[in-house]
């Protein structure tokens, strides 16, 4: 770790507003994604850290100091936070690139963005109002919007700052007590935005931490008795796992799963605009965001021109070390890096075809988790290229006839999060966002990851409910009616 950062140095976890090892003692090493070495330790919590951690949010919802706060308060705490993270953007960046293997460019606008979110949940906070509904004469009724009570929160490694306040952030701002269990590949940042929170003042109990392995701190809290509401980001397989464990306690939950989003290029498409969003829309954090254009379809008439064009910027494209800003960094870890290089050596023509690829910077270190940036073209429907999440830079394009054969390929997968439309015929663009089955449709643009202020969340294996917006105000509440005869 960097001995000169202003921010805490300890990993450990967060309980009841103290900073405590596992209660097992252990610990788990950190690697560096850009050279596969160890350079730090974290926690191995487990079940008893998790029971202690649900107690503490327990405690801060029912009767502790964070329970008395009002609404205004609250969205103090969390504006205060959003500036708190401004203020160390430049340190908490070096940490989530080191941790994550991003280039540091991406890493700054990840801390802008999580700053952001503290930002508009704090100004949101004091912004949700019930309402009265007309019913019976002599009733007045009223419905409103009541914190869950302790909410669990299992986060993945592809974007751990952002993560921590996309989650968060909501859920505190309408006062729920809260349990996080970061992804043991990258937890680095959200241990320290957790400890600016305690610095800006939030009262202990409010924020819990637990580090440690999925499948011992994250089956934990998702099956813990205690917890009120589930939020989780990561695979569809776990996402079963936790959604089976919530049922079980009979609680809601929001999942947000990944996704196989489709770009479409019509021949009208602006294409100067197009092909530089399509290309970043797949290598931004080297292609593992749940909203990445992994898919781009293509009208047969402009496909060779498409493919001449990407194919160009495909090559130029380079992996480098966190510290070098590259395209796009190492991947996160050798288990992933694995998966992608399977996706990739396992492509054949004429099911797909490779049409470029960029390269690894010759100073990438040899245990680094580097993969070259990939390119295939006229990928078949059937092919799990086209149809499976590779999250990794491979795009796939797939041609198509008409906009009645885009929107059958476009919606030909079990996922639906996040298309993109690149057309100027206005008519179309409603007609096709209308047929598209995902949460999100961006017109002339793509944005990954991208706006906090957009509802944002996806159907069947994308998951569902939704976060980012005033929608995660909604999840992360209940919505109580309450009918009183007065006479
Ligand atoms: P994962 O689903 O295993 O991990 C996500 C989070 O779940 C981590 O915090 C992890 O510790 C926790 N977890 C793991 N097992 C658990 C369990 N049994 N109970 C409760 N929590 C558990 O994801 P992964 O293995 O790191 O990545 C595998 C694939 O998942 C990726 O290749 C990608 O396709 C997908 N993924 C999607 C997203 C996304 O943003 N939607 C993020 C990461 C990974």
């Amino acid at each position: 770790m960097n001995e000169q950062s202003p921010l805490p140095q300890r990993n450990e976890c967060l309980i009841a507003g103290q900073w405590r090892p596992a209660a097992s003692g252990e610990t788990m090493a950190v690697l560096c994604p850009s050279d596969g070495k160890p350079f730090a330790e974290i926690a191995a919590g487990g079940i008893e850290d998790i029971a202690d951690a649900v107690a503490a949010a327990r405690a801060a919802f029912e009767g502790g100091a964070w329970s008395k706060l009002t609404a205004v308060e609250r969205g103090r705490l969390l504006t205060k936070l959003g500036e708190k993270i401004a203020e160390n953007a430049e340190a908490l960046a070096e940490i989530e690139a080191r941790d994550t293997g991003k280039p540091m460019k991406q890493a700054r606008a990840d801390m802008v963005a999580a700053a952001r979110y503290f930002e508009f949940y704090g100004a949101a906070a004091d912004k949700v109002h019930g309402e009265t509904i007309p019913f019976l004469s002599g009733f007045h009724v009223q419905a409103v919007r009541e914190p869950y009570g302790v909410t669990g929160h299992i986060i993945p490694w592809n974007y751990p700052a952002q993560m921590f306040g996309r989650t968060l952030a909501p859920a505190l701002a309408m006062g729920n007590a809260t349990v996080l269990k970061p992804a043991e590949e990258a937890c680095l940042t959200p241990i320290r935005l957790a400890a600016l929170a305690m610095e800006v003042g939030f009262p202990e109990g409010a924020i819990n931490l637990v580090t440690g392995a999925g499948e011992v701190a994250g089956a934990a809290l998702s099956a813990h008795a205690g917890i009120d509401f589930l939020s989780f980001t990561g695979s569809p397989e776990v996402g079963t796992l936790v959604q089976i464990a919530a049922a079980k306690n009979h609680i809601g939950c929001t999942l947000e799963l990944g996704g196989k989003s489709p770009q479409i290029l019509f021949e009208d498409a602006d294409l100067e605009q197009a092909i530089p969003v399509l290309a970043n829309a797949i290598v931004q954090n080297g292609g593992q965001t749940c909203s990445a254009g992994s898919r781009a379809l293509v009208q047969k008439s402009i496909y060779d021109k498409v493919m001449a064009a990407l194919s160009e910027r495909f090559s130029a494209l380079t992996a480098a070390p966190h510290a070098e800003d590259g395209d796009l960094g190492a991947l996160i870890s050798a288990k992933q890096k694995a998966r992608v290089d399977s996706f990739i050596d396992a492509a054949e023509a004429p099911s797909a075809t490779l049409i470029a690829r960029g390269k690894v910077s010759a100073s990438a270190p040899e245990g680094g988790y580097y993969v070259a940036p990939a390119l295939f073209g006229q990928v078949a429907e059937s092919d799990p290229l086209a149809r499976d999440e590779v999250f990794g830079p491979v795009l796939s394009c797939i041609p198509f006839e008409d906009e009645a054969d885009a929107v059958r390929i476009a919606n030909d997968t079990d996922y639906g999060l996040v298309a993109g439309l690149w057309t100027r015929d206005g008519s179309r663009q409603m007609r096709m966002a209308k047929a598209l089955r995902c949460g999100q449709v961006f017109i002339n643009s793509y944005g990954a990851g991208g706006g906090i202020e957009l509802p944002f969340g996806g159907v069947r294996k994308s998951g569902h409910g939704r976060e980012k917006g005033f929608a995660a105000l909604h999840e992360f509440s209940l919505l109580k009616t309450i009918v009183q005869n007065h006479g």
